[in-house]
């Protein structure tokens, strides 16, 4: 981003970064445009981590039920958020930040009886989640739009639950991102983010080292994600935009079977067919996978969780 302000010495660096911005946001559009249906067809509605028992051995990968685990990973991270289930203070009002197909939003709908928005930035995924859910016969209770998380068409103070399953590592600037979740979110409202990090940098080290960069950066340019943080940015943001409650958690122990998983479905015939179909841009996320297993197996990527409340009276 530097690099494409400095292009341009007669753009002001805020312009030149929201240009790369948006080229981003079309990157991730069409990522999901593409992907999504061959995805939906072998793993089916959720598009994130499964949770699974620590210490399973590889071979589980083939025998544990996906979308189980799948479900596991919504209802551990809402029981681990403490969001309560039942009573005046359960969710009513809910965003589903970066919602892919709405297999969050669904469930959440369910769970708490509540409204659901899901937003994303992909016209097929809107439309596709849109027709499930009406098949479903929730669409009194859900909806979808295609939004910018950091720029998001709802007014301050409107949802008591903000969700943000597995979007955070697309949004190129933390703070702007974290700011809209705060705006959007009712005073004494919760927001959850379940994303992906990398690791703390140890004392006397002012960033990740020359090999840690350069799998990032393969998985940046298969995925279409900007530049990586470790959780304590999304701690120290919450803690300076005010937030109460803050916590965070470590999960990268309860993932480890989903990786190897995605891989042996994409080698099979139907994976294989799907993929070649899908076209260059989810081949080449298709062949990034290995390096989310080195990064989680070599202690570089993290699969963390932050929560925390906006206050109810500002201090
Ligand atoms: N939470 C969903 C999907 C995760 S995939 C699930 O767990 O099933 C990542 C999602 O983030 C995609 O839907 C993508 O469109 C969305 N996304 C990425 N950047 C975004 C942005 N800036 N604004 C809105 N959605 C975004």
């Amino acid at each position: 981003m530097a690099a494409a302000a400095a292009a341009n010495p007669n753009q002001p660096a805020a312009l030149a970064e929201e240009g790369e911005f948006s080229k981003l946001n079309e990157g991730i559009a069409h990522f999901y445009d593409t992907s999504s249906g061959v995805w939906e067809k072998i793993w089916g509605e959720h598009m994130h981590h499964g949770y699974y028992d620590p210490g399973l051995p590889l071979r589980a990968a083939f025998t544990v039920n996906h979308v189980d685990a799948q479900v596991r990973m919504i209802e551990e991270s809402l029981k681990w958020a403490g969001i309560p289930d039942e009573g005046e203070h359960k969710p009513k009002k809910i965003i589903d930040v970066g919602c892919g197909i709405g297999g969050s939003s669904r469930h959440l709908a369910r769970k708490y009886g509540a409204e659901v928005i899901g937003i994303t930035l992909s016209p097929h995924q809107a439309r596709r989640a849109t027709s499930i859910t009406s098949a479903a016969g929730l669409s009194s209770k859900v909806s979808f739009q295609v939004a910018d998380a950091r720029n998001q068409p709802f007014p301050d103070n409107h949802f008591d639950f903000v969700w943000a399953m597995e979007s955070g590592e697309h949004m190129p600037d933390k703070e702007k991102f974290m700011a809209e979740l705060v705006r959007v979110t009712k005073p004494g409202g919760q927001i959850l983010i379940v994303t992906w990090c990398h690791r703390e940098l140890c004392a006397g080290e002012e960033s990740l080292n020359p090999k840690e960069q350069k799998l990032l950066k393969k998985v940046c340019d298969a995925y279409y994600l900007p530049a990586w943080c470790s959780p304590s940015k999304y701690l120290s943001l919450a803690h300076t935009m005010g937030l109460k409650d803050v916590k965070s958690d470590d999960w990268t122990e309860y993932i480890t079977l989903f990786w190897p998983a995605v891989i042996f479905s994409a080698l099979s015939l139907r994976g294989m067919v799907g993929l070649c179909k899908s076209g260059w841009t989810t081949i080449k996320g298709a062949l990034a996978m290995s390096q989310m297993v080195k990064g989680y197996k070599s202690g570089l990527i993290k699969f963390a969780l932050i929560t925390a409340h906006k206050p109810i009276h500002e201090s």
